[in-house]
Formats: C-alpha cells, sequence, structure tokens
C-alpha cells in the first residue's frame, strides 16, 4: 500500500536536498511535486489543495528557509500534516459492560468486503473475551446469510439468521433478544449491500438505526475503488451518520488515495483497515504508522535525528552513561514508568518521533491502578534485590507478593517485564542510530 506516493515524495524530497541551499522559489519547486505525488495517488482533488495550503503556509515560512536543514523540516512538516489529515482516531468500538448487549452494524456497497469484516470483526472480539453474535440483516442475498454461517462455523461464533422474515428490522430486533437470552454480548448487524447506493437501501438503513440504537455505525469501503470509495462514505455519512470507516483490501492497493481522502472529505475517522482476506486480517489504522510507511525509512531516519536534537542533552548523556555501564535497576525502571505516567507526557514525546507509535500505544493501555500494583511489588523488595532481581528466589518471591498484597507470578511478570525493558535499553546505548531506529520498528 501506498507504494506510488512513497516513490513521488521521495523523489520529491531528493529534488529538495539537490538543491543546495534552498530559496522560495526552488521550496515551492519541490512542494509542485509533492502535490503531483498525491494527485497521482488518487487523492481527491480537493483533499490534495487544502493539503498543499498548509503545507506550503508552513514551509515557505522564514522560520524553515533560514533554518539549518530546511529539507529535513519539509519531511517534518509532510509528515505532521499527513497524520493530521487522517486523524485522530478512537479507536474503541465502545462496547457496553458485559451484562448488556452492545449492537453494532455494519454497512456497505456489494463488494467493499462488509460480511468478510463481521467476521473479523467478531474473531477480534472473541479474542477479547467477549462473546459475539453475528446477524445476517442482510436478505437481498439469500447467498449473503449461507456465507455469514460459513463465517461463524469456521470462527465459532453463533449466527442469527431468520429465512422466513422479510423485514431485516425485524431481524435485527429479535436478534437482540436472542443474543440477551444466549448470553451474547455483542451483535454485529450484516446489513444489505447493493451495487449502488440508492434510497431504499438508505431508508432500511436508517430505520435498522432508529429501532436498534447501534452504539457505533461502520461502513467498510474497499480501498481499490479509490475516489468511489470516498464518495460511497460521504454519501453514506450523510443518511447514517456512521462512526468510522473500515478501510477493506489496502493489501492490494498501491496507491492509497482513499485512505488519504476519507477523514477529509467526510470528517469521520477510519478505524480500522483489511489487509487481507484471512479472518485475522484487520488492524486498528494508525494515521502515525501511515504516514510512516509513506515516508519510508530513510526519510523518517533524519527526522527521528531531528527530533532527538530537541530533547534535554544533559539528561540524555547522564542516561546514557549509567546504560553504558550496564545499569538499568528497578529503581530506573520504576523512574521510566512513573515519567511514562504522568499524563500525556510520554505520548507527546514519543508522538513526535515516528516508529514510537506501537510503543506509545501499549503504554497507553497501562491503566493507573495497574501501575501502582507495579511499584507496590518493586517497592516492597529490598535495595539488594532491586539491584540485582537474580536475587530473587521462590522464597523472597512469596515474601514480596505477600508485603504488596498480590500473588507471587505478579512479582515474576514484573521482573520479565523489567528484563525487557533492560534489554531494551541497554541494546538501544550500544547500538547506532540506524539499528535503534531498526529495533523501535520491529
Ligand atoms: P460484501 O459483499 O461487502 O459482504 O463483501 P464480502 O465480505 O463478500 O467480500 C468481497 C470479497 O472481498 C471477498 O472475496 C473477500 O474475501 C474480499 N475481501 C474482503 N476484505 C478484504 C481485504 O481486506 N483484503 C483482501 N485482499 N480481500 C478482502
Amino acid at each position: 500500500m501506498f507504494e506510488s506516493l512513497q516513490d513521488g515524495l521521495s523523489s520529491a524530497f531528493k529534488s529538495l536536498r539537490g538543491q543546495g541551499k534552498l530559496s522560495e522559489s526552488n521550496m515551492r519547486d519541490g512542494l509542485k511535486l509533492v502535490e503531483r505525488s498525491l494527485l497521482e495517488a488518487d487523492v481527491s482533488f480537493e483533499v490534495a489543495r487544502h493539503f498543499m495550503r498548509n503545507v506550503t503556509e508552513k514551509a515557505i515560512g522564514e522560520k524553515v528557509l533560514k533554518s539549518l536543514n530546511p529539507q529535513q523540516q519539509v519531511v517534518g512538516i509532510v509528515y505532521e500534516e499527513l497524520k493530521e489529515l487522517m486523524g485522530p482516531v478512537d479507536h474503541s468500538l465502545h462496547l457496553k459492560n458485559k451484562k448488556d448487549v452492545t449492537v453494532l452494524m455494519m454497512c456497505g456497497l456489494q463488494g467493499a468486503g462488509k460480511t468478510t469484516t463481521c467476521g473479523k470483526l467478531g474473531k477480534l472480539l472473541k479474542d477479547g473475551q467477549r462473546n459475539p453474535m453475528l446477524v445476517a440483516a442482510d436478505l437481498q442475498r439469500p447467498a449473503a446469510i449461507d456465507q455469514l454461517h460459513v463465517l461463524g462455523e469456521q470462527l465459532g461464533i453463533p449466527v442469527y439468521s431468520d429465512r422466513q422474515e422479510k423485514d431485516p428490522v425485524k431481524v435485527c430486533n429479535d436478534a437482540v433478544k436472542a443474543a440477551k437470552k444466549q448470553g451474547a454480548d455483542v451483535v454485529i448487524l450484516d446489513t444489505a449491500g447493493r451495487l449502488h447506493i440508492d434510497d431504499e437501501l438508505m431508508k432500511q438503513l436508517e430505520r435498522i438505526d432508529k429501532q436498534c440504537h447501534p452504539e457505533q455505525i461502520y461502513l467498510t469501503v474497499d480501498a481499490m475503488t479509490g475516489q468511489d470509495a470516498v464518495n460511497s462514505a460521504k454519501a453514506f455519512n450523510e443518511a447514517l451518520e456512521i462512526d468510522g470507516v473500515i478501510i477493506t483490501k489496502l493489501d492490494g492497493d498501491a496507491r492509497g488515495g482513499a485512505a488519504l481522502s476519507v477523514k477529509h472529505v467526510t470528517g469521520v475517522p477510519i478505524k480500522f483497515m483489511g489487509t487481507g482476506e484471512k479472518l485475522d486480517a484487520l488492524e486498528q489504522f494508525h494515521p502515525e504508522r501511515m504516514a510512516q510507511r509513506i515516508l519510508g525509512q530513510g526519510d523518517i531516519l533524519s527526522l527521528f535525528e531531528t527530533a532527538q536534537k530537541e530533547f534535554d542533552q544533559e539528561q540524555m548523556r547522564e542516561q546514557e552513561e549509567k546504560l553504558k555501564k550496564g545499569e538499568f535497576t528497578l529503581d530506573d525502571f520504576r523512574k521510566q514508568m512513573a515519567m511514562i505516567a504522568k499524563p500525556g507526557l510520554m505520548q507527546k514525546m514519543m508522538g513526535m518521533m515516528p516508529g514510537m507509535g506501537a510503543m506509545r500505544d501499549a503504554m497507553s493501555s497501562f491503566d493507573e491502578s495497574e501501575l501502582k500494583g507495579l511499584f507496590g511489588i518493586i517497592d516492597s523488595m529490598t535495595p539488594a534485590e532491586k539491584a540485582n532481581t537474580k536475587l530473587i528466589d521462590q522464597s523472597r518471591r512469596r515474601r514480596i507478593a505477600a508485603g504488596a498484597g498480590c500473588e507471587p507470578h505478579q512479582v515474576n511478570e514484573l521482573i520479565k517485564q523489567y528484563d525487557a525493558m533492560a534489554q531494551v535499553m541497554t541494546k538501544m546505548v550500544g547500538g547506532s542510530m540506524r539499528d535503534r531506529m531498526k529495533m523501535l520498528n520491529e
């Protein structure tokens, strides 16, 4: 995905780099190449214009042109704007607690990958310890009901269907009742598709929306259809107010224009992306990771170096010295965790550095009570144990757990987390910048 844009932007940046000192006029020439590569990637004209207006405004300013490395700054500006264009995204499925039934409604044109995506979401929920149920509410195509049953069987997820019923709204309502009875806590409505948007379909979907009160309405669009995908998202959103777009078949789309345009045109972000036919090929859509992918390794590397200059050099040196000596004690680990726990701080720092996205997401899922638990365990250790976790044998583990009010296996888990982090930290210091980047992206 995004191959054509990657190539286009890479040659635009190369041409800027070849200019020596940049003037406003050759900056503008370079930016024209950026615009051209957006259009060639099938980004809509309106989106490309909006994007270029923002980039140009920032890149032509004195601050950039007179800076030490304007070429690198342009990459940074394009990166930020790409992120901005596609985000922000709230990935939550807005699930109610397990005692209630959460209704998720899936819509989309025929062939967009709606039924497959219902299965993929079902799998995601099942893997997350939920009890989903798939609902065959596409009564237009008898084959759609069969397709959903096949998926359900593959996944071990119950499927609700009623081949006698002609009214899809009734099917959906009955399905929610059945879910309550059977202990399912999320129903995924696979609604009817059409080859084109028509009034009758929209009315049917609106009726389901009004009567079943879905927590979230998702629209599947096929990335390979480019601007048609964006136009259908616009039309569905006008009729239904969708909560998120799921873009499918990104694995087969070399241009990526739809992925880049949807949010700006509809105001609705892409929440998930389908990256294959298999049922585990559904991923959260992360604008910053997409922006990184579009810009490619080489450009990101220089951006990373620029971002690094922003940090407190003294503090970095101090930490590096400690790490070089192989020192990364549990107390250091505690300090790091406490720093990360400060609301927004680490997220912001990592947000500046492409490649840190995965780590940032892992950190943001840490909740405060979990962190307090970890600190409790560390605080129950003796200074000798903190300095050398190898001293912690079974009986010490039991004592620490008793002190911290937790189970001995939790002490073990903490030590494992610490070991993993210590390994990463010491390797980062030992390696070159390129090695570090590689590690961050692994
Ligand atoms: P629906 O008519 O919208 O319900 O579409 P289907 O779920 O039947 O999907 C249509 C075709 O697209 C099927 O052959 C799917 O296997 C395929 N498909 C769905 N999602 C993806 C995806 O993310 N990547 C790829 N390569 N194929 C997909």
